[in-house]
């Protein structure tokens, strides 16, 4: 049997190519989504080609009863899990702090960082070899260590001014999580990182209304280009790997220097 991955908002971008690269690697792979979930029927199809099984979970991450039902049809259906991917995120239109609604901000941290929170609970409970003993998942192989890798941003450090703030805030959080849940669970069997993209090219940009922000920016990166998803991915992939296997509560950039 293959080790199992969940990666959330897999459907496009930074997900999509971890989902892929993952499956080449060895990985069965679960990919999420709230909204398009033939685009992630798609990347279930790639991973599939790849001679690994793959299934499509749609759930909002914002949203905790999705996720427990999320991980609970995983049980049922594919077994219990030993990678996690917390990869779904948002941005929004750029503007400053004083500009911003309280909705705005709810919907920002509720699914950029209490998303991670859920999926992240819901994982260590299944992975933990805390709970070896007559743990809920001991029968059906879990509580047998295993590996998260959250997605946080250069914008962690960077503050986004005039931009989002917010989504720089949020990002703060997931690292900050990252250090702490991987202190809690490192006795545990579970590795924690997390990975700071820069400047990638993907749709997230034109979620938030500016689609050319990657290419405008360029000149901003000492490498002077932006990324792919596919070379976040690969440093997603490594941090998953046994490659990776003394490295916990790190922030590994991946800015082409910025
Ligand atoms: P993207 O192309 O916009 O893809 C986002 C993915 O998240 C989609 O699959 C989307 O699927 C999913 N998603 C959004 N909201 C969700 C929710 N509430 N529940 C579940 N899935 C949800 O974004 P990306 O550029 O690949 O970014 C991936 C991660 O990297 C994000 O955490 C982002 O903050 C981070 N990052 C990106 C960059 C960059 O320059 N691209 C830089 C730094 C950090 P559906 O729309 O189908 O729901």
């Amino acid at each position: 049997m293959n080790p199992l991955l969940l990666v959330t908002g897999g459907s496009r971008g930074i997900g999509a190519a971890t989902a892929r690269l993952a499956a080449a690697r060895g990985w069965d792979v679960a990919v999420n989504c709230t909204r398009d979930a033939a685009a992630a029927e798609v990347v279930a199809a790639d991973v599939r080609v790849c001679g690994r099984r793959a299934w499509v979970l749609q759930a909002d991450v914002a949203d905790d009863a999705q996720v427990q039902a999320m991980f609970a049809r995983l049980d049922r259906e594919a077994g219990v899990l030993s990678g996690l991917v917390n990869n779904a995120g948002v941005v929004d239109v750029a503007a400053r702090v004083d500009e911003m609604t309280a909705a705005r901000w709810q919907r920002m941290f509720a699914i950029n960082v209490f998303g991670s929170f859920s999926c992240s609970r819901e994982a260590v409970k299944r992975m933990s070899t805390r709970y070896r003993e007559g743990g809920a998942w001991a029968a059906a192989g879990g509580h047998r260590g295993g590996v998260i890798v959250n997605l946080s941003s250069a914008a962690a450090r960077l503050g986004s001014p005039g931009q989002y703030v917010d989504y720089a805030a949020a990002k703060g959080a997931i690292d900050v999580f990252t250090l702490g849940l991987a202190k809690e669970v490192a006795a545990e069997g579970i590795r924690v990182n997390a990975v700071r993209p820069g400047l990638i090219e993907t749709e997230i940009h034109a979620s938030g209304g500016q689609p050319d922000r990657a290419k405008q920016l360029a000149h901003q990166v000492p490498m002077q280009r932006t990324g792919s998803a596919e070379e976040v991915a690969a440093a997603i992939v490594w941090l998953l790997s046994d490659e990776a296997s003394y490295t916990t509560g790190a922030l590994l950039d991946v800015t082409g220097g910025r």
